[in-house]
């Protein structure tokens, strides 16, 4: 093993290039605060995070991902993680709310994005591209190119999941280097690191229920697999 995360465990493999990431079933919030477990998340996040990762791989997003092992276990290219948490809104939820004082639950005629510094001791500030730059956590030319591919992800992923009736609200992105220099799409997309509303009611179906104890936090994992793969 070569790292432990909050929810993932990450081992090297006889390939230099590739790692295998193995999915728990730990959850935490508030940058470790909340700590907890959210029974058959890991598996639920492994199949949904392959399963989108495959879909942005053909609409000409590249990522890291190569195969799936297991219901918990996938290989994946190892990247240099940019530093960088990349979020994307199309919907006011959570610390945009909070931090400009306005309600849940606008739509936004156009997505925003935003970067926290990856760095848990300093609790994930707020970051811009300037301060980025200034830091030295990516290049100009990076910076664009993690911008194009995360408004990208952004249109592929609303349209999908407008499909199976799920407001796609917001997100977090990784994203990576691979050993020649590409920026591919790395880490997870699952109900752990978006924000899904059911579109008629409005439920919420991901990790909020967690965060806020809305209770029936397995339920909405498995109701967003059932929705994501069928
Ligand atoms: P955290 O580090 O935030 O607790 P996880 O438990 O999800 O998060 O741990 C997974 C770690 O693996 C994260 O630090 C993530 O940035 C990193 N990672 C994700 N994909 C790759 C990859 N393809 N190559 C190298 N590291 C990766
Ligand atoms: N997010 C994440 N990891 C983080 C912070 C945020 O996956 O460390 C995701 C979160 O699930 C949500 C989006 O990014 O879908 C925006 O989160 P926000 O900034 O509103 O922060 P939060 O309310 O989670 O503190």
């Amino acid at each position: 093993m070569l790292y432990e995360g909050k929810a993932k465990q990450v081992f090297a493999t006889d390939d230099p290039e590739v790692l295998l990431v193995y999915y728990k079933d730990d959850a935490t919030a508030f940058n470790g605060l909340k700590k907890g477990t959210i029974t058959g998340k890991g598996a639920i996040n492994n199949r949904v995070t392959n399963h989108m990762m495959q879909i942005l791989e053909k609409e000409g997003v590249p990522t890291h991902f190569v195969k799936e092992l297991s219901d918990r276990e996938t290989l994946v290219k190892k990247v240099q993680i940019v530093p960088l948490e990349v979020i994307i809104r199309n919907i006011s939820a959570g610390s945009f709310a909070k931090r400009y004082g306005v309600e849940e639950g606008i739509v936004f005629d156009e997505p925003t994005i935003e970067f926290s510094y990856k760095n848990d001791d300093l609790g994930d500030p707020l970051i811009n591209a300037y301060h980025a730059l200034a830091l030295k956590l990516a290049t100009a030319e990076e910076i664009e190119t993690i911008k194009k591919l995360a408004f990208k992800t952004n249109e592929v992923m609303k349209a999908f999941f407008k499909a199976r009736k799920v407001d796609l609200v917001d997100f977090k992105l990784e994203f990576g280097r691979l050993r020649d220099g590409t920026i591919v799409l790395a880490d997870e997309i699952s109900p752990d690191t978006c924000r899904f509303w059911d579109s008629d009611s409005h439920e919420k179906l991901d990790k909020d229920r967690f965060r806020r104890d809305l209770g029936n936090v397995e339920d909405a994992y498995t109701e967003m697999l059932k929705r994501i793969i069928g």
